[in-house]
């Protein structure tokens, strides 16, 4: 089959995922069976071992994308008299704190410019000066940009000053290393469509045992009450609702494939070298990152729109899917910005095939310049 008969996602999900995980999902399943349960509970012990939690925190998968654990995480955890302090450096901060608000929870935010990663020192100020603050949230890698916020040292000072932590590692997750042996947190939360390389549709989230223990009737929704749905599945097993049965199949078949390509370094080092190949094709083309490569982590690389007049992004994005590869917009306030993704099942030569199909793109277009 061509590219242009099934384009290669550069995105940050969902991602292209391997014929074999597309496969998991040809099969019906019974809810409440045997099978199902069986490969319910292994789908969620492969990810506490992923996050080498498997001693201290439970997984509880939760149906939706992304932003319903994320939801569901913050309104579980932050009791009715806590306050969360939500550490904000793109859209996906902002979201953290849009949960709040719509769901009554207490919340203050610190912004930092989109480029620019979270400084732990200045968190460390913010919680001395605000006794209230019971929970720190923040994004891992904030997929806005793509950079890598230095979420190791966020933990340390969160829990020197007795704080929770909750971690968006949504796009993270699987490829850049985090341990709950090394980094103290209370949640961590991904979903099956980015580095897991499953299909989309379910929201899963690492949680400390003793704190969701304690999360009984914090939740101020029925749907999203993580502790509710761990008590429902440690019981028999099953879900509180109708789960995706075929997106957790399908995830099942991913997780066995992280497994085999090396878990977490092996995939993180594949991404890497996607990274690498993509920033260094697409700077030999005169492009400009909007990230210091020293903050870029490996999952999706935002570049400066050309200052060309003949560069113009839906064009360029149409041609690009007409030769079968789908990329981004960009998302900055800041910068004018488009996106491409390097996470997936793709390798470092079909990133230098899209690396290729721009330049011929830009040559159509008649773009000669693509500094920003
Ligand atoms: C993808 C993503 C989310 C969730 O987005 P959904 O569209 O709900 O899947 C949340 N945070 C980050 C950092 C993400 O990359």
């Amino acid at each position: 089959m061509s590219r242009q008969d099934r384009p290669l996602l550069l995105t940050p999900g969902p991602l292209t995922t391997s014929q074999a995980t597309r496969e998991a999902m040809l099969s019906d399943w019974g809810s409440r069976d045997r099978a199902f349960i069986e490969l319910n509970a292994r789908v969620r012990a492969e990810i506490l071992r992923i996050a080498e939690a498997e001693d201290s925190h439970v997984c509880v998968p939760l149906q939706g994308s992304g932003t319903f654990a994320i939801e569901a995480t913050v309104g579980t955890l932050v009791p009715r008299d806590g306050k969360l302090l939500v550490l904000v450096n793109g859209t996906y901060g902002r979201r953290m704190l849009e949960i709040c608000r719509v769901a009554g929870i207490d919340a203050t935010a610190r912004e930092w410019r989109e480029t620019e990663p979270i400084d732990p020192g200045e968190v460390s100020a913010l919680l001395e000066s605000d006794p209230s603050v019971s929970h720190v949230a923040a994004a891992h890698c904030e997929t806005t940009t793509g950079i890598l916020n230095p979420i190791e040292a966020i933990a340390d000072v969160v829990a020197r000053s007795g704080r929770r932590l909750l971690i968006d590692a949504m796009s993270a997750f699987g490829a850049v290393p985090l341990s709950a042996r090394d980094v103290p947190f209370d949640a961590v939360v991904t979903s099956s469509n980015k580095c897991l390389e499953g299909a989309p549709g379910v929201g899963l989230t690492v949680i400390r045992k003793d704190a969701l223990e304690r999360a009984k009737g914090n939740s101020r929704s029925l749907s999203l009450d993580l502790h509710d749905q761990w008590q429902t599945m440690e019981r028999n097993g099953q879900w509180r609702f109708t789960p995706p049965t075929q997106v957790l199949a399908a995830l099942d078949r991913a997780l066995a494939a992280h497994r085999e390509e090396g878990g977490v370094a092996g995939r993180g080092a594949r991404y890497g070298e996607n990274c690498r190949a993509l920033v260094d094709g697409m700077r030999s083309l005169g492009f400009e990152t909007a990230i210091p490569d020293e903050a870029q982590a490996p999952i999706i690389v935002a570049f400066q729109t050309p200052r060309d007049p003949n560069f113009d992004f839906t064009a360029f994005y149409a041609r690009l899917v007409a030769r079968g590869f789908i990329i981004y917009p960009g998302k900055l306030s800041e910068l004018d910005t488009f996106r491409i993704g390097c996470i997936g099942q793709v390798n470092p030569a079909d990133i230098r095939e899209a690396v290729a199909a721009v330049r011929v793109t830009l040559d159509d277009m008649g773009v000669k310049d693509c500094a920003p």
